[in-house]
């Protein structure tokens, strides 16, 4: 069984303590480590809430490089750095090793970020790998993974992992394109990025009546919609997706549970 814990159900706008996107994926099967998509403001502390060690987590994913989604990338390095070298003795801190994946571009991101946090010559004491990804389909224990460019302003991914005959889908930031609706197909949790209302269209992003549409032809189970912006805040959102799609819709808050 999986289960998504949502960290940061926000946007960049701080309101109501609602955190930068980051969503926990844990997948219940002993050995299998938990895994991140996106790591908005408030992830560590969201974790250590949890009681979730970060030392722990071997795979993080990155939907993109807006601060929004990956500001916390830099605490948490930083954290693990502190750790693998002042606190060496803990053999935990011996034990970190990290992989992250993103879009194109990734790799230059994480380096200048490095760079800045670390220095150049200074060893970090653990071990970071870096991947980029595009159309990609890979396992990670018994999780089979795949990652599709989805259309936002920059390079973008979305993400489907499956478990057994569950599917998880996450779309990162994106307006309606066939990325996204391929990935979508059949999912038991799909979690979409709903920035604005009925009416507005922007690109890069959707509105209700467009993760509506997209649930019933995904012909999905349940929906989540998150990274609401305040214009989305301000309306009944579940109601205006209702109108498309006759399934579950959940409207989260931070640290809800939902089991896959
Ligand atoms: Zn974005
Ligand atoms: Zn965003």
């Amino acid at each position: 069984m999986m289960r998504l814990t949502i960290l940061g159900k926000g946007t960049l706008y701080p309101r109501n303590n609602a955190g930068g996107p980051g969503y926990l994926l844990e997948t219940g099967k002993i050995g299998n480590s938990p895994i991140l998509f996106d790591t908005g403001l408030g992830t560590l502390h969201k974790l250590a809430k949890l009681g979730v060690d970060v030392r722990k987590i071997r795979h993080i994913f990155y939907t993109h490089t807006h601060n929004d989604h990956i500001c916390e990338l830099a605490p948490i390095l930083w954290y693990l750095k502190f750790l693998s070298s002042h606190r060496p003795k803990d053999p935990v801190n011996k034990e970190i090793n990290i992989n992250l994946y993103g879009p194109k571009g990734f790799k230059e991101y994480f380096n200048d970020l490095w760079f800045k946090i670390l220095g150049s010559e200074e060893p970090a004491g653990f071990i970071a790998s870096v991947n980029e990804l595009e159309s990609d389909e890979f396992a990670i224990d018994d999780l089979r993974i795949k990652s599709r460019p989805v259309v936002h302003k920059g390079d973008c991914l979305g993400f489907r992992v499956e478990q057994d005959d569950k599917v998880f889908v996450y779309s990162g930031d994106t307006s309606m394109c066939e990325g996204v609706k391929k990935l979508s197909a059949d999912a038991d949790l799909l979690l979409l990025e709903c920035a604005f209302p009925k009416g507005t269209e922007v690109i890069g992003h959707m509105n209700t009546i467009e993760c509506g549409k997209l649930a019933k032809d995904a012909h999905a189970k349940r929906l989540v919609l998150a990274h609401r912006y305040p214009e989305t805040l301000a309306i009944d959102a579940k109601k205006e997706c209702a109108e498309e799609f006759d399934g579950d819709i959940i409207v989260p808050e931070d640290l809800m549970a939902i089991d896959i």
